[in-house]
């Protein structure tokens, strides 16, 4: 748990968290304290961890313990939108919920992922025009990102997934491919995992060999704990521009806190979010 508050016991602090089946990976309680510790905010951020058979009960245990809103994380990002009372336009276009607000014991969802993978193009200087992307994994996060491409000017996208007939209901309109087909997709620009392969603590695996990760000029790693990947280590070693997901973390983040608190947050702020916590994570290696 992570708390911001001269006096813990007042009632004027609010209660936030993360639901997710395992979080022992996960950098939001750090985050958050720093987003509320610049904002003012007095506010403590739980991490829920969530057994998969039990996420509607969850839901409706959270909307009676007057907490003011979660984010939630792998892998009930899709899931949890049929327990919602309410779902954004934009969510429900994008086919997963990663923020909820709870007001009067009722559940909205909305998706800040989305603003926080454009952010960090932004910050890559990636000019999506005229590029061709391919997406790994099928989940959650890659409803987020082939919206945010789409939406973007994005030429082309195709995605890999292990099981291409589900992949085909989901994403009716891209090109989808097995792992075992990935090495024909020569002609794009970008790689990105949306898959949890390689994340803290399986750290030694990677979702494609390095001799695919050569075919692309940007590399984009969704996970940020490692801070580098094996898939980023290749992409490095073979010379590609290359991200983490930290700086997509920290947007999402302070737009989840916009929406919660009803305030709006300057761009900016997301830039120093992100420069602490990559200083807290030097500081601290369980990051
Ligand atoms: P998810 O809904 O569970 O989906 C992940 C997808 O990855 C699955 O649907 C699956 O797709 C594929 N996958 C799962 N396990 C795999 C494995 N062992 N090998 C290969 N592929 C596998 O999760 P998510 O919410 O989309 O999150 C995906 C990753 O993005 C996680 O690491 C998460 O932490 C990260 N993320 C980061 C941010 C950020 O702010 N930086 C935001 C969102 C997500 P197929 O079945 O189609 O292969």
């Amino acid at each position: 748990m992570s708390c911001i508050s001269d006096a813990p016991e007042s009632s004027d602090v609010k209660l936030y968290g993360l639901i997710g089946e395992k979080l022992g990976h996960s950098f939001s309680p750090a985050i958050h304290s720093i987003i509320m510790q610049k904002l003012g905010i007095k506010g403590c951020y739980h991490l829920f961890e969530v057994e998969r058979d039990s996420l509607s009960r969850a839901l409706d245990g959270l909307k009676h313990l007057n907490i003011k809103g979660v984010n939630v994380t792998i892998p009930y990002k899709v899931e949890v939108m049929e327990y919602l009372d309410e779902v954004s336009r934009e969510a429900k276009g994008i086919g997963a919920v990663n923020t909820i607000c709870f007001r009067e014991k009722k559940a909205y969802g909305f998706n800040t992922d989305y603003y926080g993978f454009g952010m960090m193009l932004d910050k890559m200087n990636v000019d999506l025009h005229h590029k061709k992307a391919v997406i790994l994994g099928a989940g959650g996060a890659a409803n987020s990102v082939v919206r945010y491409l789409k939406d973007n000017g994005i030429k082309e996208i195709a995605l890999v997934s292990r099981n291409k007939d589900s992949a085909k209901c989901r994403f009716k309109d891209l090109g989808i491919y097995g792992y075992e087909e990935a090495g024909l997709l020569r002609s794009f620009d970008m790689i990105i995992n949306c898959t949890p392969c390689g994340m803290h603590p399986d750290i030694d695996v990677c979702p494609v060999p390095p001799d695919i990760i050569g075919n692309f000029s940007y590399a984009i790693d969704l996970i940020y704990n490692p801070s580098e990947t094996l898939f980023l280590k290749y992409a490095r070693e073979k010379g590609l521009t290359a991200a983490n997901g930290l700086y997509m973390l920290a947007g999402q983040a302070v737009k989840s806190q916009e929406l919660w608190n009803d305030i709006d947050i300057p761009g900016s702020t997301a830039d120093e979010i992100y420069a602490q916590s990559v200083e807290l994570r030097v500081k601290n290696s369980r990051f």
